[in-house]
């Protein structure tokens, strides 16, 4: 219930309340003690007039007549009703003003409080006490002057009243200033409850793992400066296990990938295989079996084994390549050389094919383009796209141009006008044993690891590979080799 109590009413009407009870307090206690000095001021301002007349007096002590022409004269200019009591230090009554009364008829005065602190003090004042002998209220003032004690007396009239009352004239300036402070603390206090409504309104979200769309803005102030300080810190937090989170899954993603994608390549590589040795295997056993057939039947046999043999052997090579790269890629080898130098060695040592299928090519690179890689991998890059141009594109040109020469990379393009791919295939042509027409690449030798290779090999070297349709006919590759 105090609790429900506690929130119906807001954080910042309970903060201004709080400050304006406090407030309150310290104005009500000023107040008190500012009346109270006052007081005490003026009282001791009616205290040293008295006592001016008390120390007048003390020199005619002896002399009741000079005395009385003492007191008149105080009468006349000051004091109309100025009463002067002498007594002996025992508090005994000599001399009084009051001369109604014979003198052994007054009390002793000894018990009187400001008797008994000018006997302690020399000077004593009572603010307003009744006399037991006039049975009137007077402001008493004593002062003891070594033998005697000299007492002088007003009657605690209206007048004097007046002169003892407090100046309340600052009391409007107190209210003034309290209505302009309790304002003020209204605007604090507003600005603070709004920080902390919406401060509690984010604690409410994150805790939900609601978004944090609808706090609003906080308020231009320093709190309002953390408050936004850590919804920023809070969202970067957030942000970051957000991507830790999608990195893991993508991690989780790419390990499922690599092991469907080498369960595929063991069940591609077997099936690659055995197709070869099946052959190799038929022309053997028909060799063996038949000894009586013809020699040239023999050698075409022969001739037959060699090149599955022939293919055997490239599939491993390929294989071999693929599996270096996919699991010892950070020690291959890298030392600095010139991609100039490896194209032109793939086009001249293709030259005798280029020639038999009339290619031209056509290469537009610098003589030095120097990069840190490995010798064998970018020669395999040259070499399959060539032998593939050479292979399956039917052209009559290739083209070889160094398209971008940047800070850290060159950008490569590598073109044929021959054929080129289907837009339907183009998108796989990187995948393993991909083939586009399956009995013609087998016929032609491929293993159908040619650009997996080429674009592992360009992954190595920092770059990125991409197979498109080139105007006018044909493919075209850009691919990227970083520098170092
Ligand atoms: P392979 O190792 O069998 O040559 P690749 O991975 O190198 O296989 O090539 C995949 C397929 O892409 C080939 O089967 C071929 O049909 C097609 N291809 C590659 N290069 C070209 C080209 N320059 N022109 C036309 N088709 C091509």
């Amino acid at each position: 219930m105090g609790t429900d109590l506690k929130y119906k009413i807001s954080f910042h009407i309970r903060l201004f309340l709080t400050l304006l009870l406090l407030f309150g307090l310290f104005l009500f206690s000023f107040l008190i003690f500012q009346f109270r000095r006052e007081r005490l001021y003026k009282a001791e301002r009616v205290n040293t007039e008295l006592q001016i007349i008390n120390t007048r007096l003390s020199h005619y002590l002896i002399n009741p007549a000079a005395m009385d022409s003492v007191v008149r004269q105080n009468r006349q200019s000051v004091m109309e009703n100025l009463r002067v009591t002498v007594m002996d230090t025992a508090g005994t009554v000599l001399y009084d003003t009051d001369q109604t009364l014979p003198l052994d008829s007054f009390a002793n005065h000894a018990d009187r409080p400001e008797i008994i602190r000018a006997m302690k003090n020399g000077s004593g004042y009572t603010i307003r006490r009744l006399s037991e002998t006039t049975n009137k209220e007077y402001f008493y003032a004593a002062a003891f002057t070594g033998n005697y004690v000299v007492r002088s007396a007003i009657p605690y009239s209206v007048s004097l009243k007046e002169v003892l009352k407090t100046d309340k004239l600052f009391l409007p300036v107190m209210i003034g200033l309290s209505v302009i402070i309790s304002a003020l603390a209204l605007l604090f206090t507003r600005s603070l409850g709004n920080n902390i409504k919406r401060l509690r309104k984010f604690a409410k979200l994150a805790d939900n793992g609601e978004p944090l769309d609808d706090i609003g803005p906080f308020p231009k102030d320093e709190l309002g400066d953390i408050s936004n300080h850590i919804i920023q810190l809070y969202s970067q937090l957030k942000q970051t296990k957000e991507a830790l989170e999608s990195e893991h899954r993508m991690v989780e993603q790419q390990k499922l990938e690599q092991t469907r994608i080498k369960k595929q390549l063991t069940q591609n590589i077997n099936h690659e295989l055995k197709t070869p040795v099946s052959i190799i295997q038929g022309y053997l056993e028909t060799l063996m079996n038949n000894p009586s057939l013809p020699p040239s039947k023999k050698q075409a046999f022969i001739e037959s084994c060699y090149k599955q043999s022939d293919r055997l052997a490239q599939l491993l090579n390929d294989i071999s390549t693929i599996t270096r790269m996919d699991e010892a890629s950070e020690i291959i080898e890298k030392t600095e050389l010139n991609v100039s130098d490896i194209i032109r060695d793939v086009f001249s040592d293709l030259d005798a094919h280029l020639q038999e299928k009339k290619i031209k090519p056509v290469l537009d690179i610098p003589e030095q383009i120097i990069v840190k890689g490995n010798h064998g991998l970018l020669q395999s890059v040259f070499r399959n796209l060539t032998d593939n141009a050479i292979t399956y594109s039917g052209c009559d040109t290739i083209y070889v141009k160094l398209m971008e020469s940047g800070p850290d990379h060159y950008t490569f393009i590598y073109a044929d006008n021959g054929i080129g791919i289907d837009q339907d295939h183009l998108p796989r042509i990187f995948e393993r044993f991909y083939r586009v027409d399956k009995g013609r690449s087998r016929r032609m030798g491929g293993t159908g690891l040619g650009l997996s290779i080429v674009k592992n090999a360009i992954l190595l070297h920092g770059g990125t590979i991409c197979a498109g349709k080139r105007e006018g006919g044909g493919v075209e590759f850009i691919f990227s080799v970083k520098t170092q």
